[in-house]
């Protein structure tokens, strides 16, 4: 069976574990050419060789979305391997949550270098590409911290909603320039990943270590919705999609 996503190079950022290797492993199965970033090589390494293994097809790229020179290498990665980009998958991203007064302020700093400059990065290094050949989808990883103000996450919900106003401008002059760039902003709730693990301060890491443990849903979920979004015909958008577990309120 045919899909929209066949034949598609995709590159995913924070692709060496979650949401960015279940993304990527998804997207492959379903045909698309799919190209990871992330810091960690061995983890790239292995989710790259398990890809082709069961027949898809993929490559990888050492980086740090902090770094522009970075952002353009992978581009150029997925130029050189795949003969062009459609779709960019900005998901890199760390949540070193705790309260403004624990003035945790390199992890504030960290964040932004991250969570923002990362997704600006990201969108320098696609846009030619995408403003050339007049296509191209840039999906991001915002969260339920990007819609609604949570305790602790003053500085990670800002990087978040940054996102969301970034992405819905980049939306809205895409259509008034004629550029067929589409955008997709996703919003996830609790998905069982590493996430928390870049949570050092310790009464914010238990509660939210307990609330994953009560409510969290696999980062199968997410990897779903960016298939979704890939798939729908050139001329249609959706370009917010909320997901978390049935049972948790946020
Ligand atoms: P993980 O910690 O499992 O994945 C984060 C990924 O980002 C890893 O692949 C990590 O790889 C990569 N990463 C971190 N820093 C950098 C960097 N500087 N350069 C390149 N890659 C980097 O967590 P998730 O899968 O949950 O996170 C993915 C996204 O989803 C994040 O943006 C997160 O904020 C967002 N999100 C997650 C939610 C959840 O409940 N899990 C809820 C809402 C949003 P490496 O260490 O190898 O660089």
């Amino acid at each position: 069976m045919t899909n929209n996503i066949q034949n598609k190079t995709v590159i995913i950022t924070g692709a060496s574990s979650g949401i960015g290797e279940a993304t990527a492993k998804l997207l492959a199965a379903k045909g698309a050419k799919v190209v990871l970033g992330a810091r960690r090589q061995d983890k790239l390494k292995e989710i790259t060789a398990a890809i082709r293994k069961d027949g898809g097809k993929a490559e990888y790229q050492v980086m740090d979305v902090a770094k522009q020179a970075d952002n353009d290498a992978i581009v150029k990665l997925a130029k050189d391997s795949f003969g062009s980009v459609d779709a960019i998958f900005l998901n890199a991203g760390l949540m070193p949550s705790s309260p403004v007064s624990a003035l945790k302020t390199e992890e504030w700093h960290r964040m932004v270098e991250v969570n923002i400059t990362g997704v600006l990065n990201g969108v320098a290094a696609v846009m030619p590409e995408f403003q050339a050949q007049k296509s191209g989808h840039v999906i991001a990883t915002s969260s339920v911290a990007g819609l609604k103000a949570y305790p602790n996450a003053a500085v990670y919900g800002g990087t978040k909603w940054f996102v969301r106003s970034f992405m819905e401008v980049l939306r809205m002059e895409s259509a008034m320039e004629g550029t067929n760039i589409r955008t997709a902003t996703i919003y996830p709730a609790a998905i069982n990943t590493e996430l928390l693990d870049t949570i050092s301060d310790k009464g914010t890491s238990e509660g939210m270590r307990a609330l994953y443990k009560q409510y969290g849903i696999s980062p199968d979920r997410i990897a779903s919705v960016v298939a979704f979004a890939l798939d729908l015909p050139e001329d249609t958008t959706v370009n917010e999609f909320t997901v978390g577990p049935a049972n948790q309120p946020w």
